[in-house]
């Protein structure tokens, strides 16, 4: 096969700004860490045996972690520091290369090592965080059960202590107790942070996790600990999954990691949590971090495949047309332009709400000042973001692979690997449906406490204000985009379609709305009890997404507002009309059911898209440079 691959495709000037508008309060580290980060060896080769992938993983996780792209940001002792911006963006430096390394990594330093560092204590963290960051102790995070996965606090496994001997006793008594799904649980691990019901005498404090030795030096099971290895999966081979079981195993009482709770020294159960849901919540709030991993894992693997298959269709030529002798660029046709440029604008709107995810992350993480609130929205943002920049990944590198043919399906051009490893994105760290649920929960959470409030001063002219100010809390920008909304709102039908006030206006009315409705069928259905409640699970998922688009498009906006080269400012305003419109577009019943667009409106809305489609096409391969990814660092062949 030849292919006439242009010459001019080169970096751009306009790419290279529209990276830097694209990494944002980032730009320094990315840039910084593009230049180091050892490209050589980025890809498997496909067609490994199982072993051999898992041995390829290890390796080049530990040549990445000599190279400063590991344990990064992590801290290795109880005095030291965390640097949780170095810490991201070594993480999504390793999506750019085999996703088993990048997802390996992160159940070593993120899960296994996040769990030590925020679960735990001084001694635990002067004990093993030197071994864990150095990669001599590899651990699992053993949460998910065989009988309990999204359900975490039904899961069966005992931590029970034992007086006598001052020790707790680690006890899978049924079958459906079995850990499962285990990141480094069939062959690299030995030790692992196990999560169960913690018993003393005879009273259940919920679920706390507790450190355990897997295997010895040689990698054999411990006394008491059965491991399974799951072996070939639908993708990610490179990382060793499996089983853990344990029969009544015995750990030192100091093996509990106690930050929020455990035993003391005289036999009895203290915690600086009374309350045991709050608890719960309040250790697994710690670990938000994975989810703001994955999404942005997730987020690079589209970004991947949107440049790969938009490098690939400004190259490839398919049926000759009149002013087309040589044959017409597949990016010359409208029907390719709809499958990749919506996209490609949609992977910058993520890009940009990612930035103010990872940005407050840090601040709370960083030691920076911050609310019970702020930790609460961080949560419920980071859930949200992680499934709809991992549904994104699946749909997206789908579409890739189609808009490449038969050479996508190829494994040299690496579309169908990305796609297999990205697949599962969707349920770990949280089951999608799952994570959206919470999002709509905890937005009716905020309503209530409102209405709540508005009942008690009766105010209830002030109702639909209040609502819109407190319940709708807008992302960065918020005078920008109240400006742009409240002269939008004034006249909606009459501006035009691209502008940006009345698409912030429409994606605040399908979330107000969304959400008024919800709260009032959910205040009675939940008197009627479960079946009531289950009937309200697609208006729930359809509000959480309805919010989800709105961050994306306000933190588009307050990139675009943040970028300083005029260019790069006006390629991005199209952008960011196409991802409105799109949106727009997807929920076209919504609106012209809710009157909130004439049925003229909902079609004029399909040629706009076209349009921007049109004039965005020239800067196609500029716009996929935004996404940072050298094009050797794609190693697909069809680009060669
Ligand atoms: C490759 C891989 C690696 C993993 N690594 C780890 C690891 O290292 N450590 C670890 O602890 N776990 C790990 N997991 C487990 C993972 O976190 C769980 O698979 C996930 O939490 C979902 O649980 P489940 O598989 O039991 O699915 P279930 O919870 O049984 O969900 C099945 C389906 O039911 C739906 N569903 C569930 N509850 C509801 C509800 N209330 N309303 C509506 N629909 C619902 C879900 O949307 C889903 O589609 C891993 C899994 C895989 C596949």
């Amino acid at each position: 096969m030849t292919l006439l691959m242009d010459p001019t495709l080169t970096s751009t000037e306009l790419g290279a700004a529209l990276t830097r508008a694209l990494d944002g309060q980032f730009a320094e580290q990315r840039a910084s860490a593009r230049e180091s980060f050892p490209v050589d060896n980025l890809l498997r080769a496909p067609g490994m045996s199982l072993d051999e992938a898992r041995d390829w993983v290890l390796n080049r996780l530990t040549e990445l972690s000599d190279a400063g792209f590991g344990a990064s940001g992590m801290k290795t002792s109880a005095d030291g520091e965390a640097d949780p911006a170095a810490a991201l963006v070594a993480f999504e430096m390793l999506a750019h290369g085999d996703l088993s390394v990048n997802i390996k990594s992160g159940v070593q330093f993120g899960l296994f090592g996040g769990a030590v560092t925020n679960l735990g204590t001084a001694w635990h963290h002067d004990t093993f965080l030197a071994d864990i960051t150095s990669l001599k102790l590899l651990g699992c995070y053993a949460m998910t059960e065989l009988g309990h996965g999204s359900d975490v606090s039904g899961i069966e496994t005992t931590i029970t202590y034992v007086a006598e001997t001052d020790e707790y006793e680690v006890h899978s008594e049924t079958e459906s107790a079995t850990k499962a799904y285990i990141g480094n649980a069939a062959r690299d691990g030995r030790m692992a942070v196990v999560y169960g019901q913690l018993l003393v005498r005879g009273k259940n404090h919920g679920v706390h996790a507790i450190l355990v030795p897997i295997r010895d030096e040689n990698g054999r099971d411990l006394p008491g600990v059965t491991s399974g290895d799951q072996g070939w999966k639908g993708g990610l081979l490179g990382v060793d999954n499996g089983t853990l079981r344990f029969a009544r195993v015995r750990v030192p009482r100091r093996m509990l990691l106690d930050r929020y709770g455990g035993v003391d020294a005289s036999g009895v159960y203290t915690s600086p949590i009374e309350n045991p849901n709050r608890r719960f919540f309040t250790m697994l709030g710690t670990l938000v971090r994975g989810r703001v991993c994955i999404a942005a894992s997730g987020a690079i693997a589209a970004r991947r495949g949107l440049s790969i298959a938009t490098r690939y269709a400004l190259s490839r030529r398919q049926f000759t047309a009149p002013q087309h002798p040589d044959g017409v660029v597949l990016l010359d046709y409208l029907t390719h332009q709809r499958r990749l440029l919506p996209g490609i604008a949609r992977a910058y709107a993520l890009g940009f709400a990612q930035n103010e995810l990872s940005a407050k992350l840090v601040q709370i993480q960083g030691g920076g000042d911050f609310t019970e609130r702020d930790q609460r929205e961080l949560e419920t943002r980071a859930a949200g973001l992680k499934a709809v920049a991992t549904r994104f990944a699946n749909d997206t590198l789908q579409t890739c692979r189609e808009a490449c043919g038969g050479a996508g399906f190829m494994s040299a051009n690496q579309l169908v690997g990305l796609r297999a490893d990205a697949d599962i994105y969707a349920t770990f760290e949280g089951d999608n449906t799952v994570l959206l649920q919470l999002v709509a929960k905890a937005l009716l959470t905020d309503y209530k406490q409102l209405w709540e409030g508005l009942d008690r001063i009766g105010a209830a002219q002030a109702t639909a204000r209040i609502i819109g100010e407190g319940v709708l809390e807008r992302t960065a920008a918020n005078r920008l985009i109240e400006r742009l909304v409240a002269t939008a709102s004034r006249r909606p039908e009459e501006v035009a379609l691209v502008d940006r006030g009345w698409h912030a206006y429409l994606f605040e009315e399908r979330e107000r709305h969304a959400l008024a409705s919800l709260a009032r069928r959910m205040r009675t259905a939940s008197r009627r009890g479960f079946d009531a409640v289950s009937e309200l699970g697609d208006h729930m998922l359809f509000v959480a997404r309805a919010h989800l688009e709105r961050v994306m498009l306000e933190a588009f906006i307050a990139g675009i507002d943040a970028c300083s080269d005029p260019e790069a400012k006006a390629v991005l305003e199209r952008l960011c009309s196409l991802f409105a419109l799109t949106s727009i577009a997807e929920d076209r019943a919504w609106f012209l059911e809710h009157n909130r667009i004439s049925t003229g409106r909902a079609k004029a809305i399909g040629a706009q898209v076209n349009a921007l489609c049109h004039e965005l096409r020239p800067e196609a391969l500029s716009l996929v440079e935004g996404f940072g990814i050298p094009q050797s660092w794609l190693g697909a062949e069809l680009l060669t």
